[in-house]
């Protein structure tokens, strides 16, 4: 990863925290964005001058358009675009949900990712070299009680993993999704205080540390995972662990 620019989204706690932490070691320079500037801005701080915090909203296309230039400008290019950030808000039977609220979760777990790759793709295609990887989910697979916007925007988030490889993948753009199993992370803590489905009743002990998703998104980001372009990878199979080289 020397002199890769690496932008991750959701950076300010959980995966997008560790995946910027990792991906710095490696030696790239990475744009941690977010909605919590404080949190980005101590985390980037604390990597160093080879981070840089961008505030910003993904469910919002201008804001993200606008993270992500300003790390093109600072970087010199963009390598790799993390597309993380997430929320698993509402949780409610589609009987209850309200509407405003369901269509925020669309708006930042389906939309911020094609926000995040309108914006990425031009960049990346005018370089002829780039990686895209979302950040997606079992739900997306598996219907699960209470999850109805959740579960319906990771549908449709991997769907445009699959998009965006047949749409560029001829020129060489390598696009991907994660599916990290359950991550101890304050999203799984909002999960378990619902009591909803049984994810919630999930023991916590089971969940896999940030850092293996983390390592995960960083192997991704190697020939060695070519193999998978297009596709969802995931965390919950023991053979990619052993090749992520997570024990
Ligand atoms: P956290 O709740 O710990 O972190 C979520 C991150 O997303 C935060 O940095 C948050 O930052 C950011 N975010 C949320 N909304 C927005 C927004 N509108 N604009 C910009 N950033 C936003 O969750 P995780 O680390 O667990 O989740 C990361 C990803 O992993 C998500 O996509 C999630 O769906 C996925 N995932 C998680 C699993 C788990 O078990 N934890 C399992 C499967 C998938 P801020 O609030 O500062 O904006």
């Amino acid at each position: 990863m020397q002199g890769k620019v690496v932008a991750i989204t959701g950076a300010s706690r959980g995966i997008g925290a560790a995946a910027a932490r990792v991906f710095a070691q490696a030696g790239a320079r990475v744009a941690l964005l977010a909605r919590s500037g404080d949190d980005i801005g101590r985390i980037a701080a604390k990597i160093g001058p080879q981070a840089l915090a961008l505030r910003c909203d993904v469910a919002d296309a201008a804001s993200l358009g606008a993270a992500l230039d300003q790390a093109v400008r600072w970087g010199g290019r963009l390598d790799v675009l993390v597309n993380n950030a997430g929320v698993i808000d509402p949780i409610a039977r589609l009987a209850e949900a309200e509407a405003a609220d369901w269509g925020r979760a669309i708006d930042i777990n389906l939309k911020g990712v094609f926000h995040g790759m309108r914006a990425a793709i031009p960049v990346m295609k005018a370089q002829g070299a780039g990686t895209i990887i979302t950040v997606s989910s079992g739900a997306a697979h598996t219907p699960l009680e209470g999850w109805g916007a959740y579960c319906s925007a990771k549908a449709g988030a991997a769907m445009l993993t699959r998009i965006a490889h047949l749409e560029e993948g001829a020129w060489g753009l390598r696009v991907m999704g994660l599916s990290p199993g359950t991550v101890a992370t304050d999203m799984q803590v909002r999960i378990k205080a619902s009591g909803v489905n049984p994810v919630s009743q999930l023991d916590p002990a089971v969940h896999i540390p940030a850092d293996w998703p983390a390592r995960a998104l960083l192997w991704m980001c190697s020939p060695d995972a070519d193999g998978w372009l297009g596709q969802e990878i995931s965390l919950r199979d023991a053979g990619i662990r052993a090749r992520v080289g997570l024990v």
